[in-house]
């Protein structure tokens, strides 16, 4: 037989044996397949070319080629396929369009880091309710929320009563309490405002977030009233009261933080939070952060913070590797609120959360919080998102 018979007879056989399969048209055996992307997924030590197999919503198998129908198919080849992101500080419960614009970049998981308090409360838990991934809410332990003058600098703004009350309303949305510390936003109250805020939080097992950095009280003295579980945001904020000191140290009140349990968290932002020296400092001394979040708003969009892979494109540039990045963006914020237990993962039986992002190469420029740039070679952009097993479309 020679090789234009052997096509013609290949050919022929499958149309023949085609034909009782699509009158029966069995169904798809998975509801969609990501195909030949790069998966990288920390929480199975796993780095390497898969397809991965999507049925009812969960996670049904991981190979190296997987074959069986699918309803649909996404060609993630020359892509980085990793569990859906999670940003556990972000402000995309002030607004509903918050939400859906961080989904699309593969944020299948948020917290909106206290943009209101007690009394507006309402309105961000309506956007998280509202939100088609999860996302719950930390109550601003100032009642008016964030202020252009100091959410606390009035200290009966602090109020434990009403912030209770507001948690008691909505036990199912607020799984925290944040406390905003900068001299600029509580002045010398920083102790007082973070005792009452911890008072609330730990009379309804909450945890605590921390907003650090240029506070009036040393950070020893504030860090005096944590507990594990609890979340310091913005690490690496330039002095006064940085969690490293002159000489390059960690302070040895910060690595105590965090042996017995307390998280660090980047918390971009758009001022006086995120500087190159200090960044480089911190991770020269070894102190990496346990998650990447960006403080997302919709006007960080255009400036900063662009959007979760920018944020996690700065740390590739500063040196960490790409796997620390993607556990610093999926399996660890999943271990610091309740809500995300099980997510942060693509491990079979997982819901099927996941971001398929593109590493590009080339020159690009990130600029930190105070309009220091520096240029990277590479840089991730998001590309496909899918929540609960469906592709994420407009
Ligand atoms: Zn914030």
């Amino acid at each position: 037989m020679n090789r234009r018979q052997f096509i013609f007879t290949a050919a022929g056989g499958t149309l023949f044996s085609r034909i009782p399969e699509v009158l029966a048209t069995p169904p798809a055996k998975y509801d969609l397949i990501v195909k030949g992307g790069r998966v990288i997924d920390p929480s199975a030590k796993l780095n390497a070319i898969r397809d991965v197999a999507i049925s009812g919503g969960k996670i049904a198998a991981i190979n190296a080629n997987i074959d069986a129908d699918a309803a649909e198919v996404i060609d993630a080849r020359g892509k980085l396929v990793v569990p859906g992101l999670i940003d556990i500080h972000t402000h995309a419960g002030r607004s509903n369009d918050g939400p859906p614009l961080c989904l699309a970049d593969g944020v299948t998981g948020f917290i909106d880091a206290g943009s209101y308090g007690a009394d507006r409360i309402n309105e961000t838990v309506a956007v998280a309710k509202a939100a088609r991934q999860q996302g719950r809410v930390l109550i601003n332990i100032g009642r008016a929320g964030i202020l252009p003058e100091g959410d606390t600098m009035d200290i009966s703004r602090a109020d434990t009563a009403a912030a209770r009350d507001a948690i008691m309303r909505n036990r199912d949305m607020i799984v925290g309490v944040k406390a905003r510390l900068s001299r600029d936003v509580a002045g010398a109250n920083d102790y007082e405002v973070l005792r009452r805020a911890q008072e609330v939080a730990s009379s309804f097992g909450l945890p605590v977030m921390i907003h650090m950095g240029q506070t009036i009280s040393p950070l020893p003295k504030l860090l005096s009233l944590l507990k594990p579980g609890d979340v310091v945001t913005h690490m690496f904020a330039p002095p006064p009261n940085s969690i490293i000191d002159e000489a390059g140290h960690i302070l040895p009140e910060v690595l105590a933080a965090r042996r017995r349990g307390i998280w660090f968290d980047v918390g971009n932002g758009r001022n006086g939070h995120l500087r190159w020296d200090i960044a480089d400092g911190v991770l020269r001394a070894g102190f990496l952060p346990d998650t990447i979040s960006t403080d997302w708003s919709v006007e960080a969009r255009t400036a900063q913070v662009i959007n979760f892979e920018n944020v996690m494109s700065k740390f590739l540039m500063l040196g960490v590797p790409l796997d620390q990045v993607i556990a610093q963006a999926t399996v660890n914020p999943a271990r610091v609120f309740k809500v995300f237990a099980g997510r942060g993962t693509m491990k079979v039986g997982a819901p099927a959360d996941i971001a398929v992002l593109e590493l590009r190469e080339g020159m690009f420029e990130f600029v930190d919080n105070f309009q220091n740039t520096r240029s990277g070679r590479q840089r991730l952009f998001p590309t496909a998102t899918v929540l609960g097993g469906m592709r994420v479309t407009k």
